[in-house]
């Protein structure tokens, strides 16, 4: 089916997860049946997709009218032919019982139209077993979202055993429609990615600390701290629930053997029901104690080794399974349990060798099969990675906007490359920006990056304006470009190691919130900076309403920012925004010179430094949220037509509000 073809979805199941996907079908536009087996569980589930919406509206991420519309596309219903019978795709989200779904598709398929797809939100359950139930497993596929769907961006794009590509290419085109990220999953196999990664993490944790290995404090001291995770082992898991982790686990255990044998420290947590946050006690205790207090400084080698090594052994069996390649794996990690790096990647740094050591050793030891090395991890080990060396899931990269030097020790130098357009960033260079910083921050030899641009007349005149107006003034686009350059931008500021940029000449609007990125910034005597988008009736759309204020706090902000002037390199030195003002002939020198020393520094007290500074600013998501909806609404405006038409002819613009 053609994602053209797609205009009613049904979603069965107006819980949890059902009335969360039934509210993003809605918002993407869609006609949505939402149905449940009684009126009150339906009225239930529209009542919470009621408060959302007017809660996104409240923090202005969705307009009123629009939150409105969307509530006004979805019918609470309770007749399965009502809900189903004029449905493109059905997305069934009823509870995780094999007989009750079983039961759910063999009503549905005496109802629903013979070309509409079906797709399963299950988390466990297999993709095939529920396809044999209906009379069209070609057409049906598993489609997991995340929870809150609302919020979390991926959804796995399961194939049963006789999906067709068809299904596969229609349910990920509506994904992306929902303006969700889709990962497929090639084969059906328990835990799909994330949680076939997450689960078996979780078990291993619990094993260290059964076996006296290590404990609680240490397993999540070494996953927040030194691994880097968002969060500790235990921690997650009380997150998730004890008792949804450990039925993932049984279902593992029963179709993939003894490897996942549940511990029984996990079991234990079921039946005491301490299943975490929900209950208020699981590994930690969030009535009578402090919750999950971790500590900072007990991260442990061991724990680390074991940590890995079981995510590279689970990766190696989704690889080698032909279930996701590495950047499928990596990706959905990312973008489902919000690892800064995907599993595979952490493999390949730690050393596949070290890993498939760590499994060995614990094997003999132990004899338990968790610790079994998978063929394809040795055969990895031997070829030095799961990736291919260099590729890191960018292939060959190739730079045409921008240049990447290594001019000094250490120091890995991007230079903006288009002096005959005073280096303005075009939808080209913010790709490349993206790989660069990929790159570098993947290269063991760089500890520091150099950022400057090519000539002496910019540092970067701002976004170039003539090649993304060629985009079209569609709301949708800009602020889609807005979010794409905040994010890049963004992996920036949050490169793990220091980044200098020196600044020589006009440093203005994109280009200034670029700079805002660095950590240090050096200028030239000559340099000019300022944020102009006012004077087009346009607001900073990369960053910059909410970085800048981080940097010269938010009364130079507002000075910046809504006079749009134009400041010296001295006044933003005494703004604080630039650390050192030179002369014009030695800046590059200096600036290199700066960043050579700091990456002679400490990298992981960098590292931690950086991030500790980053996490404890106020909640910039939001305003960065904010942000990018506001910069596509101007982009419709007369006022920004008015402030460009006069930038072009040199003349004052008469702004009028529209
Ligand atoms: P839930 O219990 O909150 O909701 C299930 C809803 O389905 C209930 O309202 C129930 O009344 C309704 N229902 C039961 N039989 C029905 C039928 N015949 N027709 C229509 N509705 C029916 O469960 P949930 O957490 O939303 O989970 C639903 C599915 O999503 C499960 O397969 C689960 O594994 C999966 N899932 C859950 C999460 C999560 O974090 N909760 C995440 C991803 C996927």
């Amino acid at each position: 089916m053609e994602i053209d073809d797609i205009n009613t979805v049904a979603v069965l199941g107006a819980g949890n997860m059902g009335h969360g996907i039934a509210e993003v079908a809605a918002m993407a536009g869609y006609d949505v049946n939402l149905r449940d087996i009684n009126e009150e569980f339906v009225q239930d589930g529209y009542e919470q997709i009621e408060w959302s919406l007017n809660k996104l509206a409240e923090n202005d991420q969705l307009s009123q009218e629009a939150a409105d519309d969307a509530l006004d596309r979805i019918t609470p219903l309770v007749d399965m032919e009502e809900a189903c019978g004029s449905a493109d795709v059905v997305i069934e989200a009823v509870p995780e019982k094999m007989e009750i779904k079983k039961d759910v598709y063999s009503e549905l398929e005496d109802v629903a139209p013979d070309n509409a797809i079906f797709a399963t939100n299950t988390s466990s359950l297999s993709i095939t077993d529920l396809a044999d139930v209906t009379e069209r497993p070609g057409q049906f596929c598993g489609m997991h979202f995340f929870n809150p769907p609302v919020r979390m961006p991926l959804v796995e794009v399961i194939s049963g055993a006789e999906t067709d590509e068809e299904t596969l290419d229609g349910i990920e085109a509506l994904a992306e429609d929902f303006d969700k990220s889709p990962v497929r999953v090639h084969k059906d196999s328990p835990g799909f990615i994330v949680n076939r990664i997450l689960v078996p993490l979780m078990n291993e944790a619990c094993w260290l600390v059964e076996t006296d290995e290590a404990t609680i404090a240490e397993v999540d001291s070494t996953t927040k701290y030194e691994m880097g995770l968002p969060m500790g082992s235990f921690e997650l898991g009380d997150q998730v629930g004890n008792d949804v982790s450990y039925h993932v686990l049984e279902y593992m255990h029963e179709v993939l053997g003894d490897a996942y044998e549940p511990c029984p420290l996990l079991e234990r947590k079921v039946k005491n029901e301490e299943l975490g946050k929900k209950t208020g006690k699981g590994f930690y205790d969030y009535e009578d104690g402090d919750g999950a207090d971790i500590p900072t400084d007990e991260a442990s080698e061991l724990v680390e080794k074991r940590l890995v090594a079981t995510m590279a052994n689970e990766a190696a069996k989704l690889i080698g399974g032909d279930v996701a390649p590495p950047e499928s794996i990596d990706e959905a990690t990312k973008l489902g349990a919000g690892f800064p790096d995907g599993p595979v990647k952490l493999a390949d740094e730690f050393g596949l060798e070290n890993a498939l050591e760590a499994l060995e050793d614990a094997y003999e030891a132990t004899g338990h099969e968790r610790y079994e090395p998978a063929d394809y991890l040795a055969e990895r080990a031997s070829e030095g990675g799961f990736y291919e060396s260099g590729e890191d899931g960018d292939g060959d990269l190739e730079f045409d906007a921008i240049r990447i030097e290594y001019p000094g020790e250490m120091v890995g130098h991007i230079v903006l490359d288009r002096p005959h357009r005073m280096n303005t960033i075009s939808e080209g260079l913010l790709d490349e920006l993206e790989d660069a910083i990929e790159l570098l921050e993947d290269d063991d030899e760089v500890r520091s990056i150099l950022l400057t641009g090519e000539g002496d007349r910019a540092f970067s005149a701002g976004a170039d304006v003539q090649s993304m107006a060629a985009g079209g003034a569609d709301p949708v686009a800009t602020t889609e470009l807005s979010k794409r350059g905040q994010d890049i931008f963004g992996a920036l500021e949050s490169c793990e190691m220091p980044v200098v940029a020196g600044i020589d000449g006009y440093c203005l609007g994109g280009g200034m919130e670029l700079s805002m990125c660095a950590d240090l910034r050096v200028a030239s005597d000559r340099s000019e900076f300022g944020q102009p988008e006012l004077d087009l009736g346009l607001i900073p759309g990369w960053g910059g309403t909410q970085r800048l204020s981080a940097i010269v706090g938010e009364g130079r902000a507002k000075e910046i920012i809504l006079t749009a002037d134009r400041f010296e390199a001295e006044t933003m030195e005494t703004y604080g925004f630039v650390n050192e003002v030179v002369d014009g002939e030695e800046l590059e020198e200096r600036a290199l010179e700066l960043a050579t020393e700091l990456a002679g520094g400490p990298p992981i007290a960098h590292r931690y430094a950086k991030r500790a500074m980053l996490a404890g600013r106020d909640d910039t998501d939001a305003g960065l949220a904010y942000e990018s909806s506001a910069f596509g609404q101007l982009m419709a405006t007369d006022d920004l037509m008015e402030g460009i038409t006069a930038f072009m002819g040199d003349g004052e613009p008469e702004f009028e509000g529209k």
